[in-house]
Order: C-alpha cells, then sequence, then structure tokens
C-alpha cells in the first residue's frame, strides 16, 4: 500500500479531488506533513475530521519503526537501524559538522535507496550481503524527515543534506529516488536545496546521462576506486558492465552540460589501490575534467582481508593527484567507530567498536 510520501503534490491533489474535497486540502496535507513535520493525520487541525479519516485509511504515514540508535562518541553521527512495512531492516545516518568547522553546521542526513545491494563490491558491507529489494520514495523520505523531526524536538540544527551514500545503488532505483528529491526539495513542503542532495553512483551510465537531462540539479559522486578496468572487475562483482573510459566519458557529458563538478570516490584498500603509479594512473584519467577526488580510506567490514592504507601511503597517494593538478580530499570519517562509516551498513551486522585512527 502506497504511503503519503510516495505521492507527490499533483497525486495528492488527485486523489483528495476524488474523494469530492477541494484541491487546496491537498496542499495543507503537504504542508502539514513537510513543514512542521506532523507525524499523524490526527495533527493536521485545519483539515476536516472526515478527510484525515480517509486519508489515514488510504494513505498512511508510512511504518519506518527505529529499532535502535547508536551515536558515536561526541553524538555528531548517530545510526538508526530501521525496520520497514515488511520486516526489511536498513540503516541511515544523520551526521552533523561543528559550525565552526569548513562545514559550517552542516546536518547530512545519508540514506539508503535499496535494501541490500546488487553491485557486488567486495570491500562494501552492503555488497557482501547481497540485493533485497527497491526502497519506495516513501521510504526514502521517511529516513530524511525522522532525522528532522528528532533534530527539531531536540532543538538542533535542521537538516541541510541529503546524501544516497547508504545501503544501495541509488541509479539502480532511479524512479523512487527521484520521486524522493522532488518531494524533499518542493517548496511548497521540506525545501531541501537540489544542490544540497549527493547522489553516488558505482558508474551505472544511463543513470548518469538520465541526470544530466533533468532541470534540478543535484551532486553527483562517482565510486571508481581503480585506475583500470581489470582492477576494477575484480573489486566490482559487475563494473564489466561500463568500462572505465565509457563512465569518464559520459561524467564529461554531464559537466558539459550542467557545468557542475563531478566527485569520484576512491575506496582506498591496502595493497591493492593504494599504489603512487596507480595515483599517477588515475590523474591521466581524470585529466582534463572539472571534478574532485575523494579518497575514502577503507572502512572494516567483515572480510579482514581489505584493509586501510597506512596514513603516509594515503597522503603518498594524495600528492601524487595534486602534483597532477587532481583537486583531492581525504575524507574525514564520521562514525567509524559505531560501524556506520561508509560501506558498513549492513542491517544484521554486529554493531563493532573499532579502533580507527581518524584521518584528518
Ligand atoms: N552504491 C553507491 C552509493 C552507496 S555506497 C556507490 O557505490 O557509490 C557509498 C560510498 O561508500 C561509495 O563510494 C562506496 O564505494 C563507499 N564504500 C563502500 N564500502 C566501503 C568501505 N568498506 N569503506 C569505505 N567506503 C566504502
Ligand atoms: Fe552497492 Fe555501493 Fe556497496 Fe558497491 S559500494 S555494493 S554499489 S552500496
Amino acid at each position: 500500500m502506497a504511503s503519503l510520501y510516495d505521492l507527490s503534490l499533483p497525486e495528492l491533489e488527485a486523489h483528495v479531488a476524488g474523494l469530492g474535497q477541494p484541491k487546496y486540502r491537498a496542499r495543507q496535507v503537504w504542508e502539514w506533513a513537510y513543514r512542521p513535520l506532523a507525524a499523524s493525520y490526527d495533527d493536521m487541525t485545519n483539515v476536516p475530521a472526515a478527510l484525515r479519516a480517509a486519508l489515514a485509511d488510504a494513505l498512511p504515514f508510512p511504518r519506518t519503526d527505529v529499532v535502535r540508535e547508536i551515536a558515536s562518541d561526541d553524538g555528531q553521527t548517530r545510526k538508526r537501524l530501521l525496520r520497514l512495512a515488511d520486516g526489511r531492516l536498513i540503516e541511515t545516518v544523520l551526521m552533523l559538522y561543528d559550525p565552526r568547522s569548513d562545514s559550517r553546521g552542516r546536518a547530512t542526513v545519508c540514506v539508503s535507496s535499496q535494501a541490500g545491494c546488487a553491485m557486488g563490491c567486495s570491500f562494501c558491507a552492503t555488497g557482501q550481503g547481497g540485493f533485497e529489494r527497491n526502497l519506495t520514495a516513501g521510504e526514502i523520505v521517511a529516513q530524511v524527515i525522522g532525522f528532522a523531526r528528532e533534530q527539531r524536538d531536540a532543538g538542533g540544527q535542521r537538516i541541510t543534506n541529503v546524501v544516497f551514500m547508504g545501503m544501495g545503488e541509488p541509479l539502480a532505483n532511479l524512479p523512487a529516488v527521484w520521486r524522493a528529491i522532488e518531494t524533499l526539495t518542493s517548496a511548497a513542503g521540506f525545501g531541501l536545496g537540489a544542490r544540497h542532495i549527493t547522489i553516488s553512483t558505482v558508474g551505472l551510465i544511463p543513470g548518469i546521462r538520465k541526470l544530466a537531462e533533468e532541470p534540478l540539479q543535484v551532486g553527483l559522486a562517482v565510486s571508481l576506486h581503480a585506475p583500470g578496468d581489470a582492477l576494477r572487475r575484480s573489486m566490482i562483482a559487475t563494473a564489466h558492465r561500463y568500462p572505465l573510459a565509457d563512465i569518464v566519458e559520459a561524467c564529461r557529458a554531464y559537466i558539459e552540460k550542467t557545468g557542475r563538478r563531478v566527485t569520484f570516490e576512491y575506496c582506498l584498500i591496502e595493497r591493492v589501490n593504494d599504489a603512487p603509479e596507480q595515483a599517477r594512473a588515475l590523474a591521466e584519467l581524470l585529466r582534463g575534467l572539472l571534478c574532485h577526488v575523494n579518497l575514502i580510506p577503507v572502512n572494516p567490514t567483515r572480510d579482514d582481508r581489505i584493509r586501510r592504507p597506512r596514513r603516509d601511503r594515503t597522503l603518498a597517494f594524495q600528492r601524487e593527484l595534486a602534483a597532477r593538478g587532481v583537486p583531492c580530499t581525504v575524507r574525514v570519517e564520521k562514525g567509524t567507530e559505531i560501524a556506520a562509516a561508509c560501506g558498513q551498513l549492513r542491517a544484521d551486522a554486529p554493531i563493532e567498536v573499532v579502533d580507527a585512527a581518524p584521518v584528518q
């Protein structure tokens, strides 16, 4: 059954019209849902009780029960395990940034787009668990609204950014992801800026091409992880579908069309893809592109053969890129100790406390 969060405003208007009510009632409901973040139709006091009851029957609020929530020691990162209506478990992470830092008080929700993932990245805890199903738009929206409500109740920073870097491959579920983005950016509702949303993809070219055509411009991050196809295919089971040269070409077209910089994510794994000559090959691959490389020292998963490089090696890799004019940062770790960092979002994984030195 569809939930309230699954519908667009025009669809809600059509539904309300079907119930013999004027269109403006739909807008009232929409505003209640996404501005004061009503948690139930009961809160919508200026909407007639009969309409509220009919909507509660046909379009309930989505069920995303918080099974548990854990916070990092500094309280700045919070991971939630959510149970969906059919019992599937997904994870969502809230990352708060100190107002005094470069990120100026951002509050970012990292959402899941699928339960599990079919792309098969060997170093990713979600990938190791396989694919379960696509999330609906409502289930994606609910992850953001849940944290937004909690922040509001606690008098905290409102949500400023959303990144599709949780469980799943967003471009393999683009219709629902796009619908969720349209809801979250609706000026009549939640009002998030499209530029404050980033989709991270393992490199599904048809999806990248679609994003380039969209008037609503969200940020694009592409996970590369290797400078050559052979190595990349050994790390990502489905990488044979799209060769690196074609991915880079699609990104070039995206940049030309949108004028926007693309972020390339590169997960650094000891003795796999962290050698200086690999950095040089990566710089060559990306030559002339308006881009930024985000180096992510790999986070531990159950596979203990996958290790994080030593810090000096990470910095040497970064230096090679920088020396060739490729802007590049090492991702600041948030949430590693609560297994909430990239690639650790697997519902049934035990929540381990790992001793990982943060990379600044
Ligand atoms: N499926 C999309 C988005 C979700 S993964 C994608 O792959 O881009 C988000 C990011 O986390 C990706 O860049 C991914 O490579 C990274 N990631 C996955 N496993 C990781 C791990 N164990 N350590 C660090 N980053 C990881
Ligand atoms: Fe899927 Fe992304 Fe994990 Fe790869 S890194 S398995 S694409 S979630």
